[in-house]
C-alpha cells in the first residue's frame, strides 16, 4: 500500500491496483457495507476493508487529499493502532496546499441510540472534540474514559493506541478464520479471570506465541499497554476514523458511549447528509 499526494478537492480515495486503474472507491461513509470487526466500503467491485486506523491517521494529521493505492482490500492492521501510518507521514511530511480547509459547522444535535444502549451524539461547537466513554460490563475492561480535544496530541496521545479483544473472543474467532497466527501482535488481549496455564499454552501454541500469561491487571502480557486507559482512546481514534468518512472535517462535540464501527457510521452518514444538504 502507497498513500501519495493529490491534488486540491480530490478529498481521500482508494484505487485498488490489482483490479486495475478505473478501480477507484471515495473514503465516504456513503460506500460502507459491513462494520464487523472493521469498516469496509464497497463500490461495485472495489472493496476495502479495516481502513479506520489509517482515515483516523489521515484527519488526526490534517490530510485532506491523497490517494491510497493498494494491491488487496485489506488495509495493513500492522500493530493494531495508527502509528506505523504516523510515523510514515511525519517522516515524509505534509504539504499545505495554499487554500483554505474546506469544514462543515454542525448546526443541529445528531443523536442515535442503538438497542444494545451504545450512542453517539454529536452537538453543534465551535471546534472539534471527542468525548469517549466504553463500558464492557468486565472486572479489567469496566468504564474507561478518554478525550480529544485542541490540547491533545494526536501524535503521541491518540494513534498509537492500539484495538483489543477479550480472550474468550479469540478461539472463536480463529475458528472462523476472522484472526490468525500471529494475530497476536496486534491486539491487546483482556482476559477477564484466571485462566489455567494449560489452557494458556494451548492459545500460545494455537497463535504461534511462545509463552503466554496472564499479567495481575488481566491482560495478557504479550505485550505492554501504552495508556492505562489505551483501549478507550483506541475507541476514540476508531471514531475519528469512522467519522473521516463524512468527507470534510467536521465542527462539532462528538460523544460516544460503547460506540462501535456500526453505529458510528450510521451517525456519521447522518452527519454527510447534513453537510450536504448545507450545499444546496
Ligand atoms: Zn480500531
Amino acid at each position: 500500500m502507497t498513500v501519495e499526494p493529490a491534488p486540491v478537492n480530490h478529498g481521500i480515495k482508494f484505487l485498488r491496483t490489482d483490479i486495475g486503474e478505473d478501480a477507484v472507491i471515495e473514503a465516504l461513509v456513503d460506500y460502507v457495507t459491513t462494520t464487523a470487526r472493521g469498516t469496509t466500503l464497497e463500490k461495485g467491485e472495489v472493496k476495502i476493508s479495516t481502513l479506520e486506523h489509517l482515515m483516523a491517521a489521515l484527519s488526526g494529521f490534517q490530510i485532506d487529499n491523497a490517494l491510497i493505492k493498494i494491491d488487496s482490500q485489506e488495509v495493513p492492521i500492522l500493530d493494531g493502532s495508527a502509528k506505523p501510518y504516523m510515523e510514515q507521514f511525519v517522516a515524509a511530511g505534509i504539504k499545505d496546499q495554499g487554500e483554505p480547509r474546506k469544514i462543515f459547522t454542525l448546526k443541529e444535535k445528531i443523536q442515535y441510540t442503538n438497542e444494545s444502549g451504545c450512542e453517539v451524539v454529536l452537538m453543534p461547537d465551535d471546534d472539534f472534540s471527542v468525548d469517549l466513554m466504553l463500558d464492557f460490563n468486565s472486572k479489567v475492561l469496566g468504564n474507561q474514559y478518554a478525550r480529544f480535544n485542541r490540547n491533545t496530541n494526536f501524535v503521541t496521545d491518540i494513534a498509537p493506541c492500539r484495538t483489543f479483544v477479550f480472550f474468550h473472543e479469540l478461539e472463536p474467532l480463529f475458528q472462523h478464520n476472522l484472526i490468525k497466527g500471529g494475530d497476536l501482535d496486534n491486539a491487546i488481549v483482556i482476559v477477564e479471570n484466571p485462566v489455567p496455564q494449560s489452557e494458556l499454552d494451548r492459545l500460545a501454541a494455537l497463535f504461534n506465541v511462545r509463552t503466554l500469561e496472564r499479567a495481575p491487571e488481566g491482560y495478557l502480557n504479550h505485550l505492554e499497554l501504552r495508556f492505562s486507559n489505551e483501549c478507550a482512546r483506541h475507541k476514540l481514534l476508531d471514531i475519528m476514523g469512522d467519522f473521516s468518512l463524512v468527507g470534510v472535517p467536521i465542527r462539532a462535540k462528538i460523544i460516544g458511549y460503547k460506540s462501535g464501527h456500526g453505529i458510528n457510521t450510521q451517525v456519521a452518514k447522518k452527519v454527510r447528509e447534513a453537510y450536504l444538504n448545507s450545499l444546496k
